[in-house]
């Protein structure tokens, strides 16, 4: 039997005049998806999307798995495609869905009729289903409250679609619609966490990652390339920035007081982010910071190294604990790679006694004897980009 996979958008409906963009976004974003597994078909009525597979050998699995990914998505289904007459529902549909059938204790039928000369009216459809499916399933029970199974028939221009169960979807806006924005991506659990929930709410990705080399490996380089595909699944391809840092770090360390060099180094870090995320076209950066977690990461060293953007800085843990943040880490299969013991260039030169709330004009003044704009210059100069996906 055929299958296809149902698409229900989500906060597409909220769109208003937009949703059309937001819907060919979408549809795009689904075709990228897809495209390594086969040829595909995408229709859309109302508020749903049909997947139809063209090539013969399309891995059917593995496009649910994907679609399971892709943001916009509320929910999905498989379902099978059978002629619009009622003796070819009623004959295929226990069949279709007999493994699940077999499974269930009770079950409901409901269908939606769009083509309104299908000899049967909705009510009808599920009466009768219903006294078939019961018929051949002789431990069912029907349950219209609260069924185990929902069996779903609907009768559209072309043909008729049974399913069984709704997969709940990413949720979010299709990535793309809100733009796209420079993540700072570490080694750690919270940037990639960070950066898939900004993908989530419609951003495309570009990522930039400091590196100081001998103090920091090209495995800690590895991992965050690995860390980047696992945020991948979700946001589509990102382009990849590693900046040389070494020579900044060493800079700050001889020419800068102990107790800011962390504030010091994250201002630089910023700096060179804004600049590197105007020219690749990103609106704004995204950091993985989480308020009072680390000494940097109190309000006024938040303040102090917003002060040097010139885009607007998104913190999506900023008021989320560890552990809702290992929980999502998880569930992206990221934590794994994150908590590998590889050193980070923010754990090269930490202070025994960091400065956690500098007044205003503190830094400025703790930094001036470093020449900024030469050090940035350079550090851009010895950028390498890779692109992950
Ligand atoms: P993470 O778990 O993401 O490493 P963290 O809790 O260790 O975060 P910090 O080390 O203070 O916190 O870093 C705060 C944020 O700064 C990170 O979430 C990330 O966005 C950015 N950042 C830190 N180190 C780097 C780096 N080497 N390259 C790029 N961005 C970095
Ligand atoms: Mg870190």
């Amino acid at each position: 039997m055929k299958e296809i996979i149902l698409v229900k958008d989500g906060e597409l409906s909220l769109k208003g005049l937009n949703r059309a963009t937001f819907e060919s976004k979408l549809v795009n974003n689904i075709k990228r998806r897809l495209k390594p597994l086969g040829e595909i078909k995408i229709t859309r009525a109302q508020s749903t999307m049909y997947i139809e597979p063209i090539s013969e050998d399309f891995d059917f699995e593995e496009a649910l798995m994907r679609v399971g990914c892709i943001f916009g998505i509320a929910g999905y289904s498989r379902a099978c495609v059978l002629k619009k007459t009622p003796e070819d529902i009623f004959e295929k549909a226990p069949i279709y869905l007999e493994k699940t059938l077999k499974k269930a204790k009770t079950f409901k039928v409901e269908a939606k009729r769009a083509d309104k000369s299908f000899p049967l009216k909705s009510p009808e459809i599920c009466m009768e289903l219903g006294g078939v499916i019961l018929s051949k399933f002789n431990h069912l029970k029907v349950d219209v409250h609260n069924p185990d199974v929902t069996v779903t028939v609907e009768v559209r221009d072309f043909a008729a679609y049974v399913r069984a169960e709704q997969l709940k979807g990413a949720g979010g806006l299709p990535v793309g619609t809100s733009g796209k924005a420079e993540i700072l991506i570490s080694g750690g659990i919270d940037s990639p966490v960070a950066a898939w929930m900004m993908a989530k709410r419609g951003l495309s990705l570009n990522a930039i990652h400091f590196a100081s080399p001998p103090y920091t490996s090209v495995r800690a380089e590895e991992k965050v390339k690995t860390l980047l595909s696992k945020v991948a699944v979700y946001s589509g391809g990102i382009n990849l920035a590693i900046v040389p840092f070494t020579e900044i770090q060493e800079e700050i360390r001889n020419k800068c007081p102990e107790d800011y060099f962390t504030l010091i180094m994250r201002r630089m870090m910023m700096r060179i982010a804004c600049i590197v995320a105007g020219k690749d076209g990103c609106l704004g950066l995204i950091t993985g910071e989480s308020l009072g977690q680390v000494a940097s990461q109190t309000l006024p060293a938040i303040g102090s190294t917003d002060s040097v953007c010139t885009l607007p800085v998104l913190r999506p843990l900023i008021g989320m604990d560890k552990e809702e943040i290992v929980k999502i880490s998880r569930n992206i299969d990221a934590f794994e790679t994150s908590i590998l013991p590889y050193e980070d260039c923010c754990t090269v030169f930490t202070p025994k006694h960091p400065h956690t709330r500098p007044k205003p004009g503190q830094c400025e003044k703790a930094e001036e004897k470093l020449d900024i704009e030469k050090l940035i210059e350079k550090a851009i100069n010895g950028i390498q980009y890779s692109y992950i996906e």
